[in-house]
């Protein structure tokens, strides 16, 4: 029961031939099995999952999509009650008083709240070693990293301990923990999705999206959790499509631009053949297929890391001990300042501490013109290339990972090498625009399977359409139907 995916177990429950109950009991069971190996959940939350399930089958009413679908939720999204970390050490007994917007959504549509996923801590980084509570493992092969920073989320998908889970995406950390892990991720159009109540890493890239088994069920869950939100004033007020019914429309004739400068030296061989191979398949089906340059993806990484940086530096002052957070016990803290500091070289973690220090220097007096204000510029550079792109193409196809899903503690001393996974990833929230990640094959090295995804970019608000290519491939492919061994 637990490898349903959405769809599936949505008309089961209707039909009455499996209770919310059963199907939360089983996913239970699954989490009990295979969490030794895979440690992707934080916080799990079974008498209370159970105990929602139950209250769902009294009622009985089973026509939202959602209802009595158990989920997993990245530890950045406040829920009520539970415990919510960032998977930092200085939240680590923080019990937030709200639900995020989302995570109220889905209650409201009946969805069951499984736990709490593991998560970079702060959701910077591309491999969830920064988490300061847990390595979740890549349920493929673990010895290697689920990617980041939705691994736990990713992860939990991919080896079926829940039937769908939400993560965020701030420079590609929904789609390349769903290519590492065989699952579809969908990052939305900034402003799509309301961003109240989940901690912020960068507050001008930050989205909201789904992880799942198919493309149908992101299309499911964006339906529930779009929509503009007087509590978070970036959401726009456009009307939600019917994403799960226009996706059953064909591609025939969809225009898909190849933009040659994802293929760079250096992007690992089968990545490039396995995308290559892809986005023949989606000529097979009718698409339409042209080569597209967009020049300036080359400054993508040092211009997002550079902005980044600066939003997280400020976004990550609030924790300060007093006003947020662990306080220090150390009774060389006297006066504020010395509180501030202790409690926060306690709190927080090394590569939130690199964000704060790269972040402070580039907003610093002296240096604001050089750095955050040209990275600014180059942001609008990137944005309105992509503009011109999709006025001659309906949706790109590229590679979401230069790299295979690499070994757990392979990247974690060399920090820029670690950023350079995100090549492909971070020009998409410089722009704002959509990606869908869909599995699209596998690699073979040492006689083991790993997955490859590959990225469809739309323009923003072309989530209807981004949805629709991804499930067309989806209908013609198995990928995404194939499980990991564990
Ligand atoms: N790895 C990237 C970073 O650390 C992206 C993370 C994300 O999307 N949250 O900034």
């Amino acid at each position: 029961m637990y490898e349903l995916t959405i769809a599936q177990a949505h008309a089961k429950l209707q039909a009455k031939e499996i209770s919310a109950y059963e199907l939360t009991k089983a996913v239970l069971e699954r989490i009990k099995a295979v969490e030794p190996q895979v440690e992707a959940y934080l916080t799990l939350l079974e008498e209370d999952a159970l105990k929602q399930a139950q209250k769902i089958d009294q009622k009985g009413d089973f026509n939202k999509p959602l209802a009595g679908i158990p989920v997993a939720i990245k530890d950045v999204y406040c829920t009520k009650g539970v415990k919510t970390t960032g998977a930092s050490k200085i939240l680590e007994n923080y019990v937030p008083p709200y639900d995020s917007t989302v995570v109220k959504k889905l209650k409201d549509a009946g969805a069951i709240i499984l736990g709490k996923v593991n998560t970079d801590e702060f959701t910077m980084g591309s491999s969830t070693e920064t988490s300061a509570f847990a390595t979740t493992k890549n349920p493929w092969d673990v010895t290697r990293v689920p990617g980041g920073s939705s691994g736990g989320s990713a992860a939990a998908v991919a080896a079926d301990e829940c039937l769908f889970a939400l993560g965020t995406d701030t420079g590609g950390s929904i789609r390349q923990p769903a290519s590492f892990c065989s699952c579809t991720g969908l990052k939305n159009t900034y402003g799509r999705v309301s961003r109240y109540g989940v901690m912020s890493y960068a507050s001008s890239f930050d989205t909201i999206g789904p992880l799942t088994k198919t493309a149908e069920d992101a299309a499911i869950v964006l339906e529930a959790i779009a929509g503009v939100d007087p509590k978070d004033a970036t959401t726009v007020d456009k009307k939600v499509p019917k994403y799960s019914q226009l996706i059953q429309n064909d591609i025939k004739g969809l225009k898909i631009g190849v933009p040659r400068d994802f293929f760079i030296k250096g992007i690992d061989s089968q990545v490039e053949k396995i995308t290559r191979d892809a986005i023949d398949k989606f000529q097979k089906m009718g698409a339409e297929i042209e080569e597209v340059s967009l020049p300036m993806t080359k400054y993508a990484i040092a211009t997002y890391y550079l902005l980044v940086k600066a939003e997280a530096s400020t976004n990550m002052a609030r924790y300060d001990g007093i006003k947020y957070g662990h306080t220090t016990q150390d009774p060389k803290a006297k006066e504020l300042a010395d509180i501030y500091a202790h409690s926060r070289t306690e709190g927080f973690g090394d590569e939130v501490k690199r964000a704060i220090m790269m972040g402070t220097y580039t907003l610093s007096a002296g240096y604001y013109d050089a750095y955050y204000l040209k990275a600014a510029k180059v942001r609008t550079l990137v944005k309105k290339e992509y503009d011109e792109v999709f006025e001659k193409v309906d949706v790109l196809a590229a590679p979401i990972s230069p790299v295979l899903p690499f070994k757990i503690g392979e990247n974690v001393e060399d920090p820029l090498a670690m950023y350079l996974v995100d090549a492909f990833t971070t020009p998409i929230n410089l722009a704002g625009i959509c990606g869908l990640a869909i599995p699209a094959g596998f690699a073979e090295e040492n006689a083991k399977k790993l997955p490859v995804g590959i990225q469809i970019l739309g323009p923003q608000f072309g989530e209807e359409t981004i949805l629709r290519a991804g499930h067309q491939f989806q209908l013609h492919t198995d990928y995404h139907l194939q499980k990991p061994v564990i």
